[in-house]
C-alpha cells in the first residue's frame, strides 16, 4: 500500500473525538480550541502612544522649532485629561492619547527649552496618526480572533490573554494507552548495561513514544513492556480498550510466530495490517478492540488500535507520518500537513529502492544537505544527528547537486 493511501485510510477512521474541556490559559499550549474565540473588546482598548515623547495637535505644530509648554504628564496606565490647544503632553509607550491630540512627536525630535520640563522646541514636524497605536488595530470587537480547531501557540496564549480570557475551551485530550511488545527488552535502569544477558536491549521505543505522544497532547498511560505471549497481549489490550481512545504499540506486527499482537487484535475486533510501500517502516497495524458493554460513559463501542512496528527509526518515522496526523485529526485540529522545501542533495543515492524512503538527512553550513552514512531502521543515531528527512519517491537515485524534497524534524514534531 502506498503511504499516501495508508495515510487517507487512517484519517478517515479518526472521527474527531467531539469532547471538550475547560483549561487554564496557562495551560492551554499546544491544545486544540473547541470553540471559535470571540472578542467581547476591542484591543488595544484605546488609543495610545507607541513611543516616549510628546502627545500634540499637528495643527498646532505646523513649522518645525515651535515651542508648546507642556500641560500634562501622561504614564502608562493613567487616565489623560483633553489637551489643552496650543499646549503639548508628555507621554510615554503604553499611555492613552489625551483626547485632542492627533500625533506622537519622539523625544528624540524635541528639546527642552532652557533645560526647563515645562516646555519644549518641537524639531520635526509631526503627521496625523504618527506614534499612535490605534484603538482596536489589534482586535476588533465582536472578531474571530482564533477559529474552533486552531492549535494553541505562545503567541495564541498571549493573544487570549489580551482578551481578558483566563480559561479556554479546548478538545478533550486523546487518551492513549502505549505499550511495548519484546521478550528482548529491558528498562534502562532495571538491569545494569555489564549484567544485561545475551540478546537483551534496552527499550528505546518506549522512551520516544510516549514524549511524542505528549507533545501531542495525549493523556498517555504508559503500559509497559508486554512479554511476546498471548495470554498477556490479550489481557493488555482488553483492559486497556474500555478506558482510552488508542492503544498503540510497538514491535510484534511482521509476520513472524513471535509476533502475538496481530492474533490478539484479530480476536478482540479488528485489524488491518498495511505493508506499506516506505522505507523506514513497512509493517504497520490499525485496528479496532472492542469495549466491553457499559463501560465508561464514552459513546464509542471500539477503540482505535495502531501498532508500530519495533524497529526504532522504523517507529519514529511512522509515528511522524501517519500517527500524528492520526491523533491531531482526533483532536478536530485543524493543521495544514508539513509540506517538503527543496533542498540541494550534498551527497550521492546510487542504488535507487523499490519503496518511498525518508532519508535521515541534516542542514549543512552551505544550506544544502548531508546523508547520514547508515540508514538502517535499526539505527536511531540518524535521527538524533539528523534533523529531517529527505522524501525520496520509489526508484530514485540521487546525485550530488539535486533538488530533493526535505521536510524538517522540526515541522514534523510540531
Ligand atoms: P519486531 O517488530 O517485534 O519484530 O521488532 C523488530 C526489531 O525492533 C527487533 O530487532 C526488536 O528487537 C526491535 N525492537 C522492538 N521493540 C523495540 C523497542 N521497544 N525498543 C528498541 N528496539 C525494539
Ligand atoms: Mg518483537
Amino acid at each position: 500500500m502506498a503511504l499516501d493511501a495508508a495515510l487517507t485510510q487512517l484519517l478517515g477512521r479518526a472521527v474527531p473525538l467531539n469532547a471538550s474541556e475547560t483549561v487554564a490559559t496557562f495551560d492551554a499550549d499546544r491544545r486544540v480550541l473547541s470553540a471559535d474565540l470571540v472578542s467581547v473588546l476591542q484591543v488595544p482598548p484605546q488609543d495610545n502612544s507607541s513611543m516616549d515623547g510628546y502627545a500634540v495637535r499637528c495643527t498646532d505644530v505646523i513649522e518645525a522649532r515651535v515651542v508648546l509648554p507642556v500641560s500634562q504628564r501622561i504614564a502608562a496606565g493613567h487616565a489623560a485629561d483633553p489637551l489643552e490647544p496650543g499646549t503639548c503632553a508628555r507621554i510615554f509607550t503604553g499611555a492613552p492619547m489625551p483626547p485632542g491630540a492627533d500625533a506622537v512627536v519622539m523625544q528624540e525630535d524635541t528639546r527642552e527649552v532652557g533645560g526647563d520640563v515645562h516646555a519644549v522646541h518641537v524639531d520635526a514636524i509631526p503627521v496625523p496618526g504618527q506614534w499612535v497605536r490605534r484603538a482596536g488595530e489589534d482586535v476588533t470587537r465582536g472578531a474571530v480572533v482564533l477559529a474552533r480547531g486552531t492549535r494553541l501557540s505562545p503567541a495564541s496564549l498571549g493573544l487570549a490573554a489580551s482578551l481578558g480570557l483566563a480559561h479556554l475551551p479546548v478538545m478533550a485530550r486523546p487518551r492513549v494507552a502505549l505499550f511495548s511488545t519484546g521478550d528482548e527488552l529491558v528498562m534502562p535502569g532495571e538491569v545494569a548495561p555489564q549484567d544485561m544477558k545475551p540478546g537483551a536491549i534496552y527499550n528505546s521505543n518506549r522512551f520516544f513514544l510516549r514524549a511524542l505522544l505528549q507533545r501531542l497532547g495525549c493523556e498517555v498511560s504508559d503500559l509497559g513492556i508486554v512479554p511476546d505471549r498471548r495470554d498477556l497481549t490479550l489481557a493488555a489490550l482488553k483492559s486497556a480498550a474500555d478506558h482510552h481512545d488508542l492503544i498503540l504499540t510497538s514491535g510484534g506486527v511482521s509476520v513472524g510466530e513471535e509476533d502475538h499482537i496481530k492474533p490478539a487484535v484479530q480476536q478482540l475486533g479488528s485489524l488491518d495490517l498495511w505493508q506499506i510501500a516506505m522505507k523506514p517502516g513497512k509493517p504497520f497495524a490499525y485496528g479496532t478492540v472492542r469495549r466491553d458493554a457499559g463501560a465508561g460513559p464514552d459513546a464509542s463501542r471500539t477503540c482505535h488500535f495502531i501498532g508500530l512496528p519495533g524497529n526504532p527509526v522504523s517507529s519514529f518515522v511512522t509515528f511522524l507520518l501517519l500517527v500524528r496526523p492520526f491523533l491531531l485529526r482526533l483532536q478536530g485540529a485543524d493543521l495544514p500537513a508539513p509540506q517538503p522545501v527543496m533542498l540541494t542533495a550534498h551527497f550521492d543515492l546510487p542504488r535507487a529502492d523499490k519503496r518511498r524512503e525518508f532519508l535521515r538527512v541534516r542542514r549543512n553550513a552551505d544550506g544544502g544537505l548531508d546523508l547520514f552514512p547508515n540508514q538502517s531502521s535499526g539505527v536511531l543515531t540518524s535521527a538524533t544527528w539528523g534533523d529531517g528527512l529527505v522524501d525520496n519517491a520509489a526508484g530514485t537515485t540521487i546525485v550530488r547537486g539535486d533538488l530533493v524534497p526535505y521536510l524538517s524534524f522540526a515541522d514534523l514534531l510540531a
